[in-house]
């Protein structure tokens, strides 16, 4: 999933000041996974910006909502007229759902509450591991179902690379070196001959970068 996490309420209360009528918006995926977007801590926000109003003699109101997923269009038909009746959102979703909701309502401020991190999972609560880059060209049936681009400080195709000292990796401190977990998997699964064949060639021009770019020609964003 999409790890987020929230920004300081000091930020957000900087960023709505002078909104106008405002709705705080959830997310009920990820965000909400993340303990950063679903419905308690929409409550929690929206509580506190109208506390926050009140004290500065802001009558403005603040109004708040939770949709299933803000990254898809469909979902947000049912905020729609919360949405006309606002100045400002402020969203509670990663980076895909605020653009999706400034795609869907180019008239109305779409704010972002939380900081989108990276694509992972988590390792017990409250704690998140990346582990995916969305390079664009996925390599996992060679290394065992274990990403070296995001999870090998060096990002190497073909490692390990010699460095690691009891296992542990030489630049990440405190992770375990991820080419020595590849290694150990491939045994389990009888794949080691995947280490032996021709070095691993991986698609750049597919890379996050030149994606989004084309993405955003796509829809006319640039
Ligand atoms: S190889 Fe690329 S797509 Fe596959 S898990 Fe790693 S970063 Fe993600
Ligand atoms: S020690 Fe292992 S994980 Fe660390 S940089 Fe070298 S190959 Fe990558």
């Amino acid at each position: 999933m999409i790890i987020v996490e929230p920004k300081s309420f000091e930020e957000i209360e900087q960023m709505t000041k002078g909104c106008g009528r405002l709705l705080v918006l959830g997310c009920e995926t990820c965000s909400a996974m993340c303990f950063a977007g679903g419905q308690r801590q929409v409550a929690e926000i929206a509580s506190s910006i109208r506390m926050s109003k009140k004290m500065s003699q802001d009558q403005t109101e603040v109004l708040d909502d939770t949709v299933a997923r803000q990254c898809e269009l469909e979902f947000l038909d049912h905020v729609k007229d919360k949405v006309a009746a606002c100045n400002t959102v402020l969203s509670l979703s990663c980076g895909a759902g605020v653009q999706t909701m400034a795609k869907m309502f180019p008239d109305r401020r779409i704010l972002p509450a939380v900081n989108t991190k990276f694509i992972g999972r988590a390792t017990k609560r409250g704690e998140w591991m990346e582990m995916c880059m969305a390079c664009g060209d996925c390599i996992l049936e060679r290394t065992a179902g274990i990403c070296p681009v995001t999870r090998c400080a060096k990002g190497l195709l073909n490692g390990p690379c010699g460095g690691a000292t009891g296992g542990i990796c030489e630049v990440s401190k405190d992770q375990p070196c991820v080419w020595q977990e590849i290694y150990h998997a491939l045994k389990r699964l009888n794949m080691l001959h995947y280490l032996k064949q021709k070095p691993q060639v991986k698609d750049w021009p597919v890379h996050p970068d030149k994606v989004v770019r084309k993405d955003l020609r796509e829809v006319g964003a640039t």
